[in-house]
């Protein structure tokens, strides 16, 4: 394993930075996730770290060393792509010794090398078939396996999760973790999917437009976001924001709760909503609704858990409340978080 930095990193294309300057340290061993909506650059920073496309400016450390201007290959790194780039007329046998056989390794080492990575990953028994012989999540295995068999310093994965349905992404992604856990590889991991970011992260980088607006624990870029941004791109529903003066104030959906719901003698604020509709998702439910604020009325979202089982109905006016310990607050104009409590 080894440290992955980047120092003013930059790609522009045509007109635009798709990578804009960025600054990133990767510990040893660290499962970070670049996260962010499509076009903001992950893919292409990515692509730098690999070797695959050369940047605009800036440079890319692979454990300590300078290897900006080094091809993928002499950067001991492994990339696994959305597409798994599998060779369809090769046996997963061969698909997987493909990286040892180009570099002239034995056949017998190759052999216990390839039986090692496929027991990893559970699939020895799939060793004789093509490709088109298996179900998405092998083919991410075999991928996986592909990636690990060189004993890379570094894994860069590109939405590797993205062609599986959501059952096995679930399961996909806990086993994947596991791997890695157990490698400790240094883990580089794109997706434009903040629960799998959530997941799976030790730290995830927040992307928008080329840069870095928060790099922090999936914990940190939830409770305390950076900018408006963070606040609303992190978090199904997102965060509510509400207009007060200068300032937004934002709160989460599930601090949003009728006041019954509190103990008495909790500090909260109280607002009027207003609810235009109730959706039922089993665990939660979430209200959708007016809240007639100090200012403006906002639209906003609750989410209530099963257990706050009083009733709740459409069209109709409740008294909701909030902790005030629970109010974020940004700057109305740069979308920054403010650090201290407006009067
Ligand atoms: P997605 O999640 O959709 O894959 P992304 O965050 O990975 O998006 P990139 O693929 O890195 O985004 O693209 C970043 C920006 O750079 C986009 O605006 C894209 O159109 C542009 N771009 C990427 N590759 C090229 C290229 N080869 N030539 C010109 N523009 C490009």
């Amino acid at each position: 394993m080894a440290t992955v930095e980047t120092r003013g990193l930059t790609k522009r294309f045509e007109a635009a930075n798709a990578v804009d300057g960025i600054d990133l340290s990767v510990r040893e061993g660290e499962f970070l996730v670049l996260l962010g909506p499509s076009g903001c650059g992950k893919t292409t920073l990515l692509r730098m770290l690999a070797g695959l496309e050369t940047p605009s400016a800036g440079d890319v450390l692979i454990g300590g060393r300078t290897v900006t201007h080094l091809p993928p290959r002499a950067r001991n790194i492994a990339m696994v792509f959305q597409s798994y780039a599998l060779y369809p007329h090769l046996t997963v046998y061969r698909n997987i010794a493909f990286p040892l056989a180009a570099v002239g390794m034995p056949g017998h080492e190759v052999a216990a090398k390839v039986e090692q990575a496929a027991s990893m990953f559970g699939i020895q028994r799939l060793l004789a078939r093509k490709p088109r012989q298996l179900s998405g999540g092998e083919r991410q295995r075999v991928a996986l396996a592909r990636a690990v068999v060189r004993n890379p310093v570094v894994f860069l994965l590109d939405e590797p999760l993205s062609n599986l349905d959501a059952k096995l992404r679930t399961s996909a992604r806990d086993e994947l973790q596991q791997f890695q856990r157990r490698l400790g590889t240094t883990t580089v991991y794109v997706t434009h999917d903040q629960i799998e970011a959530m997941g799976l992260g030790d730290r995830i980088a927040v992307l928008d437009h080329g840069r870095i607006r928060q790099l922090g624990t999936p914990l940190d870029v939830y409770h305390e976001p950076a900018d408006t941004f963070v606040a609303t791109f992190i978090g199904s529903p997102p965060m509510n924001l509400m207009e007060d003066g200068s300032v937004l104030c934002g709160f989460r959906p599930e601090h949003l709760l009728p006041y019954e719901a509190y103990a008495s003698g909790e500090e909260t604020v109280r607002f009027p909503l207003t609810v235009t509709r109730v959706e039922h998702l089993g665990a939660d439910r979430l209200i959708y609704g007016t809240l007639h604020a100090p200012n403006p009325d906002t639209r906003v979202i609750s989410r209530l858990p099963s257990n706050i089982a009083i009733p709740v109905e459409t069209g109709r006016r409740y008294e909701f409340a909030l902790r005030a310990r629970d109010l974020k607050y940004f700057d109305r104009e740069t979308g920054l978080k403010r650090p201290a409590t407006p009067s």
